[in-house]
């Protein structure tokens, strides 16, 4: 099988990054998220952190030349050659065509997985979320709350909510999903031959959403 660039496409909060994780366990290849990149800088105060900081406060898109240039870099390494997750990214066609260039060079099949979930339980669940400062744990109020109340499991440190998790943000950033990323469920369902789709329920375990994302990425 030729080594595949898994791109996963859903709103934010659909639990894209967390599907990543257990699929990037289970075909062994290594999981790219724009979101962590660009939040690592802003974290580490390097030049590309403190220019994309206020754009992704707002809960806007940061700049397609910016992404673009990550996402080639982290591309051009060589644990890569074997595949590749892409979660938040493309989320423009502008992104998604500079993509295909990138993946046509490095050899890898593009495959599609769309998650959908309704948008009032994207904003409860996001408005739930937590994560340590520290070690970058994620956790949620509803369905995998720390055993202590506000408190990492692993640091012990106090639990924040990300800025762009509070709700009028996660209500722009909906917007901003809606106007620039969902127009790539159409230009990828024309294009791409492994086009898959699974719905993101309320009612169903990590466990559960992760084995069904799997059987629909291994369908030939
Ligand atoms: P995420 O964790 O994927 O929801 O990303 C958090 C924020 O990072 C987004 O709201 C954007 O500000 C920025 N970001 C991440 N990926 C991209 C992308 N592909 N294009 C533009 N901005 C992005």
């Amino acid at each position: 099988m030729k080594p595949i660039a898994l791109i996963l496409l859903g709103p934010p909060g659909s639990g894209k990054g967390t599907v990543a994780k257990s699929l990037s366990a289970h075909f062994a290849i290594p999981h790219v998220s724009t979101g962590d990149i660009l939040r690592e800088n802003v974290k580490a105060g390097t030049e590309l952190g403190k220019e994309v900081k206020a754009v992704m406060d707002a809960g806007k898109l940061v700049s397609d030349q910016l992404v673009n240039r990550v996402v080639e870099d982290r591309l051009a390494r060589p644990d890569c050659a074997k595949g590749v997750i892409l979660d938040g990214y493309p989320r423009t066609i502008e992104q998604a065509k500079v993509l295909d260039g990138v993946l046509a060079k490095a050899a890898l099949e593009t495959v599609i997985l769309y998650i959908t979930v309704d948008y009032e339980v994207i904003v409860r669940r996001l408005g739930a979320r937590r994560s340590c400062p520290v070690c970058g744990a994620v956790y949620n109020l509803i369905s995998k709350a720390p055993k202590k109340a506000g408190v990492c499991d692993v640091e012990g440190a106090e639990l924040i909510t990300r800025n762009d998790d509070k709700e009028d943000v996660i209500r722009k950033r909906l917007v901003a999903y809606d106007e620039q990323t969902q127009p790539l469920v159409d230009f990828y369902r024309a294009r791409v031959k492994r086009f898959r789709e699974v719905v993101g329920g309320e009612t169903t375990t990590p466990e559960e959403n992760a084995a069904s994302a799997i059987r629909a990425v291994e369908q030939e």
